[in-house]
């Protein structure tokens, strides 16, 4: 099994240099975001001491803004189909051509195969009748299919399903690969800097965020600082004063599994299920393996990775409701990772506004809480990013502002750095 993304070697003294952007966090989001400011031709730094050992090592990479529809979530639809619409030229950028979609494609790993929702019992077929009304209200387009069709589409699944139905828009990337494509790319680029430590908060400088203060030493100079570190943002230094990153982990289990060859191709599309109305999914790999998720649960396991045995025997009972041959497959890897919650379950993107003022903090920017859609949000996210170094941001995407669960926001008092971060 592949290990998480090495840094590459520390330059001999990165403090020497100054950047036109340091990013803070390498995982999916942080890659993503320094791999589109390259592009626009600013140096960068990007600092991890782990790169890709976060969220992002779990996640199944589901690219799915209209399975993940949630009541009362429409301003993140709109950040969703906005990402969606992003994916497959953000592919063809790191896949380098247009073959992005195909299998066999190479590089990320991402794939325009579709998503099969699929029901095992009545009140299962009810709940995603329900969901469907909502998706078709928000003009977006999932086809019933007879259980004879489904079945005529992918051979393996069980004639006992309650119902199902068709998601063309809903696609999928290998995140892991995703993750070392970027790395590699950016690697081998002049103007790029992998800083493979810690970040302890941010450098201040005349009003303004400088850049970042390593753990056991030393800084990172940067004219802007893009906070891309998930769950760890909230315990920076040097945030500004009155700034609320209310992050919270939601924990989740996960398993990949290799299918023998007599049972490839296992499953043509993604399938999510509902079983007795808990979610389950299987997204099948190009590589012959399956990845099956994905539990959600927010008690404090005794270690941050460990993974829960009920989670994973509740994973592969339903998942084998849905698909019997999911027994006679091959466990690789149980993994448990926390994805970075917020209140709203929408991102921390943006600038901070200097309370009462109606001026940003100028040189930094968030880009954290991104929950269950990091991977399908990560271009639009750096999308997001590199609009904000350029000029005025797109005002479709002020509700997620990170200052909005900070009550100081339109106060007359400026947000103050709480610790300054010297090195
Ligand atoms: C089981 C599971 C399944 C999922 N499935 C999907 C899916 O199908 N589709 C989807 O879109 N999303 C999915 N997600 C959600 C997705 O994984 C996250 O939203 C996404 O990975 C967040 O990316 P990130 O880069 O913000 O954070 P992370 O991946 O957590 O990365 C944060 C990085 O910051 C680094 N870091 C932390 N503190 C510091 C510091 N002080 N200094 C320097 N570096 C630091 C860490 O080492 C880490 O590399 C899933 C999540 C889980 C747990």
């Amino acid at each position: 099994m592949d290990a998480p993304v090495p840094p590459s070697a520390a330059p001999a003294d990165p403090s020497a240099h100054r950047y036109d952007v340091a990013v803070i966090g390498g995982g999916v989001v942080g890659h993503g975001i320094a791999w589109e400011i390259r592009r626009s031709g600013r140096s960068v730094a990007l600092i991890d001491d782990a790169p890709g050992s976060g969220a992002s090592w779990a996640a199944a990479g589901m690219l799915a803004p209209v399975s993940e529809l949630h009541y009362q979530e429409e301003a993140l639809l709109a950040l969703m189909l906005e990402a969606a619409r992003l994916w497959p030229g953000f592919a063809a950028g790191l896949d380098g051509g247009t073959g992005a979609g195909q299998e066999g494609a190479g590089g990320t790993g991402y794939l325009t195969t579709p998503t099969l929702a699929v029901g095992a019992d009545a009140a299962d077929r009810r709940a995603l009748a329900d969901l469907r009304a909502v998706q078709q209200a928000c003009g977006l387009a999932v086809e019933p299919l007879t259980v004879r069709e489904a079945r005529a589409r992918e051979p393996l699944l069980s004639p006992g399903i309650s119902c199902a139905l068709d998601i063309p828009a809903d696609h999928q990337v290998d995140p892991r690969r995703l993750l070392a494509r970027i790395g590699a790319l950016l690697r081998a680029d002049g103007r790029f800097e992998a800083v493979p430590r810690r970040a302890a908060g941010l450098l201040w400088d005349g009003g303004r965020v400088a850049g970042a203060g390593l753990e056991g030493g030393g800084e990172i100079r940067a004219d802007e600082t893009v906070v891309a570190n998930g769950l760890g943002a909230a315990e920076l230094q040097g945030l500004p004063g009155g700034l609320a990153l209310p992050l919270r982990p939601v924990y989740g289990d996960i398993l990949r599994l290799r299918v023998p060859p007599r049972l490839r191709p296992l499953l043509r599309s993604t399938v999510r299920g509902l079983v007795r109305g808990v979610p389950v999914y299987i997204v099948p790999r190009e590589d012959g393996t399956v990845v099956i998720g994905a539990t959600q649960r927010e008690d404090a396991p005794t270690q941050s990775g460990a993974v829960s045995a009920g989670g994973v025997y509740q994973l592969l009972r339903d998942a084998q409701q849905l698909l019997p041959a999911v027994a006679e497959l091959e466990l690789l890897e149980a993994t448990a990772r926390a994805r970075p919650g917020t209140p709203d379950n929408a991102p921390l993107l943006g600038r901070v506004g200097r309370g009462g003022t109606g001026q940003d903090i100028e040189g930094l920017i968030i880009a954290t809480g991104f929950f269950r859609h990091g991977v399908l949000l990560t271009p639009v996210a750096a999308a997001v990013c590199r609009e904000l170094l350029d000029g005025p941001p797109d005002p479709r995407w002020a509700a997620f502002r990170p200052d909005r669960f900070s009550a100081r926001r339109d106060s007359a008092q400026d947000f103050s750095p709480k610790d300054r971060t010297t090195a």
